[in-house]
């Protein structure tokens, strides 16, 4: 089982998600490999669920201000939620998502504070960074295997003025 950590995105990213960039064909294609890896169970706590949720795993480079796609996992929910805890404190059940982080990582209230002291320490120093580079390479063979199995319409990605 992995752990289950939270991940505040720096403010200037919020726009910088998938599926702002995608078309909704291409982030059909890179949800579904995540789901297929899957095998219905949720990377994190392991658990069988009906539903799904992709979640993007970015990295980020203080150095270079980018901001690079690492992976694509799918999800249940519940760990979903405590991943974005940020957003859940706005729009979720915070309550509910403290809960499941502590049954997750077999860990006290104590942990689970100091973790998001962690998270919140590391969103303020990012957020000093203005601007992201946004490096998607990882996108790239997954969207060209598309291309290849007729998935996608290659057609689209092909530079016309290239002959
Ligand atoms: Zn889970």
């Amino acid at each position: 089982m992995a752990r289950l950590e939270i991940q505040l995105v720096p403010d200037s990213c919020w726009c910088s998600n998938l599926r702002s960039i995608l078309s909704k064909k291409e982030w059909d294609i890179v949800r579904h490999d995540a789901y297929a890896r899957a095998g219905g169970k949720c990377g994190i706590c392991s658990r069988s669920v009906s539903r799904l949720e992709a979640h993007e795993k970015w990295e980020y480079d203080e150095d270079t201000h980018t901001q690079r796609l690492v992976d694509v996992v799918a999800l249940c929910h519940s760990c979903h939620s405590v991943v974005h805890i940020g957003r859940t404190s706005l729009v979720g059940d915070i309550d509910k998502a403290e809960k499941w982080y502590m049954k997750v990582n077999e860990c006290s209230y104590a942990d689970y504070r100091k973790d998001l002291a962690r998270a919140t320490e590391e969103h303020i120093r990012r957020n000093q960074i203005d601007e992201w580079n946004l490096d998607i390479s990882y996108l790239v063979d997954l969207i060209s295997d598309a291309i290849a199995s007729g998935r996608l319409d290659a057609t689209k990605y092909v530079n016309k003025g290239d002959k």
